[in-house]
């Protein structure tokens, strides 16, 4: 699943590929709209998909920006802004492209949902294996109340102290480390792959619960996930499963991870373990993890 440096590594490219320019049209695939037709509302989530295509026509893409793990398209049409909110879901990834044969793995050709023609002639591609992805057209983002709520963006100056105060309050203090780190309503666009890692790094078991980690461990913790995503984004993402950029290129932040996903523990050569915490398989070292 993309986390916060896999969307932002998508926002960076799309940005500059899409912003000024002009939706003139958009379609989705016939699933989706068989989806919502018997009410499951595939992809496209707050209104119907036929009233989003006519929604979308002339819309002015004013600017790309991500937001957690959101994306938002800051769009405009007859002086009326709205903001397309888009979430990649497990697999969502977009495209620009002349054509859909530019688009050069079959699985990404095979699982197209919405294509909006741009004014350049050029096609926005969201292409989405296994359909967990969003798409939401509003007009303010009280209109979806989870997107509110969100924690502060990590690399803001707020975003420790927010943390902090979140640990203390009840309903986290006696909840694993690695479920409250995850939850994007306490660090924001930390997933599995970069709690594992930070975990890993300081020396923390997943399961242990925020109110028997010191004030100043958590600082630390939470300067480390900071860390690690910033590091992901410098090396383009991590792609584990079907994260692509725009240009259909993997990330090289695999090559990095020490624990996610690992058999053995890279520090002291131990079999690594695995939990399920939070509906998430973590993998942690019995040895080096407490
Ligand atoms: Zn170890």
């Amino acid at each position: 699943m993309p986390e916060l440096p896999e969307v932002e590594g998508v926002v960076r490219e799309l940005a500059p590929a899409v912003e000024g320019k002009v939706i003139k049209n958009v379609e989705f695939s016939s699933t989706v709209y068989e989806s919502c037709a018997e009410g499951k509302q595939c992809i496209v989530k707050n209104i119907e998909p036929s009233y989003f295509e006519e929604a979308m026509q002339e819309m002015l893409i004013k600017k790309v920006k991500r937001r957690s793990k959101y994306i938002y398209f800051d769009v405009e049409k007859n002086h009326q802004s709205f903001i397309f909110v888009n979430h990649l879901g497990m697999t969502g990834a977009w495209f620009v492209v002349q054509s859909l044969d530019e688009i050069h793995e079959a699985k990404f050709r095979k699982h197209v949902h919405a294509i909006f023609t741009l004014n350049s002639g050029e096609l926005l591609v969201f292409s989405d294996i296994r359909r967990f992805g969003e798409m939401r057209l509003l007009s303010t983002l009280e209109e979806h109340l989870p997107l509110l709520e969100m924690a502060p963006e990590p690399f803001e100056s707020s975003a420790c102290n927010f943390f902090l105060a979140k640990c203390e309050l009840p309903k986290y203090q006696n909840k694993p480390v690695k479920e409250v780190i995850m939850d994007g309503q306490v660090i924001s666009g930390c997933g599995n792959i970069y709690a594992t890692e930070a975990l890993f790094k300081m020396g923390i078991h997943p399961a242990r619960k925020v109110s028997r980690i010191s004030k100043e461990r958590k600082i630390k913790l939470f300067e480390t996930i900071r860390d690690i995503l910033h590091e992901s984004i410098e090396n383009g993402g991590s792609t584990i499963s079907d994260y692509r950029n725009i240009n259909g290129e993997a990330g090289g932040m695999q090559h990095r991870l020490k624990m996610y996903g690992k058999k053995q523990c890279p520090t002291c050569g131990s079999i690594t373990k695995s939990l399920t915490i939070g509906g998430r398989t973590s993998v942690y070292c019995p040895q080096c993890q407490h």
